[in-house]
């Protein structure tokens, strides 16, 4: 039986592991089927601690993944498929084999919703992003018209960041007027750099034979007409789902699927903790989520010295 299982290999996983390795708790990362979780389809992270010239995501995760291995940590190539936190020790089915732990750290992140588009897929980090505050101050979006899909809160918000650095922002939404919440729809109206672009909806991200966005095709919802924007970046705003399908009925979470604590890092079941992106709607970054995995390592380290007291 284990101590401690980590489910998911991201910035929160490693970092909990570490921190339960080097409490001598010998801890179990399942790593899912993106080892290393998000940070690894990105190239350059210029925004966590410690890298004064960046570090390329895929080696911070190695790098992160090595010391927790230092002091112990055990990672399996796995998905967990079920969990059981009715009986104790807690059971997981990970790969159709069972696995029992007396503490369960829940790392499983949250996945961004897409376009769904060919052409998105093919340009994804090649000026195609999800994320502004990872990615809008690269050079390659400087100075340039720029591009966000979506009306919520997120969009604004990505919106309003990225007129720092590009030349004109347009925010193309498939209503008439923005979802997000009035203070923030009324700040995005009122900044000159933004240049909202109404009942419209991108249908082609250009240009795959340049291997670049150089542009998008836009259609406009009630005409159907079709026009072509110039732009350097497509920044996709349309929502987060955090991967917490498995854990639905059995952990607290909000109507969106994000995992709610019931204090700190606990979640309502005493011995299952939670850390990163897929209980964190709001920040969504790679020193938060590793942040809570040093929290959420603390509390079980707390709850497994308690059982034994
Ligand atoms: C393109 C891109 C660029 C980014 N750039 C930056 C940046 O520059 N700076 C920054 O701070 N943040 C950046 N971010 C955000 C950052 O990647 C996330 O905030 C961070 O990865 C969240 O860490 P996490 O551990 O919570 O989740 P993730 O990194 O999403 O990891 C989740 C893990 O859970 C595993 N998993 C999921 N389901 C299961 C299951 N059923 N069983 C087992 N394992 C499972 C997955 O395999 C994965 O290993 C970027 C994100 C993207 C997409």
């Amino acid at each position: 039986m284990e101590h401690v299982v980590v489910i998911g290999s991201g910035c929160a996983g490693w970092t909990a592991a570490l921190y339960t390795a080097r409490a001598n708790l010998q801890p179990l990362v399942l790593t899912g089927a993106q080892p290393g979780g998000l940070l690894t389809t990105t190239t350059t992270v210029e925004n966590f601690p410690g890298f004064p010239d960046g570090v390329d995501g895929y080696e911070l995760m190695t790098r992160m993944q090595k010391q927790a291995e230092r002091f112990g940590t055990r990672a399996q190539f796995g998905t967990v498929e079920a969990v059981d936190f009715s009986t104790r020790p807690f059971a997981l089915t990970v790969d159709g084999e069972r696995v029992e732990a007396r503490a369960v750290i829940i790392a499983t992140g949250a996945s961004h919703r897409h376009l769904g588009l060919e052409s998105e897929a093919k340009l994804e980090t090649k000026g195609v992003t999800y994320c502004a505050t990872c990615d809008g101050a690269l050079p390659i979006f400087r100075n340039k018209p720029l591009v966000v899909v979506g009306g919520g809160d997120s969009a604004c918000e990505e919106a309003n960041y990225l007129t720092r650095f590009g030349s004109v922002v347009y925010l193309i939404h498939r209503r008439d007027q923005l979802r997000a919440s009035k203070i923030m729809a009324e700040r995005t109206l009122a900044n000159p750099k933004i240049k909202p672009v109404w009942n419209s909806v991108v249908t082609e991200v250009l240009d795959v034979a340049q291997d670049k966005v150089t542009g998008v095709r836009v259609k406009h919802v009630k005409t159907g007409g079709q026009s072509v924007m110039d732009c350097a970046g497509v920044f996709v705003a349309i929502g987060h789902v955090p991967n917490t399908q498995l854990f639905k009925g059995r952990i607290a979470m909000d109507e969106n699927g994000y995992i709610v604590p019931a204090k700190s890092a606990a979640t309502n079941v005493p011995g299952v903790f939670v850390a990163g992106d897929c209980a964190d709607h709001v920040y969504r970054q790679a020193i938060t989520a590793a942040g809570m995995g040093c929290a959420a390592a603390i509390e079980a380290e707390r709850f497994l010295a308690a059982q034994k007291g």
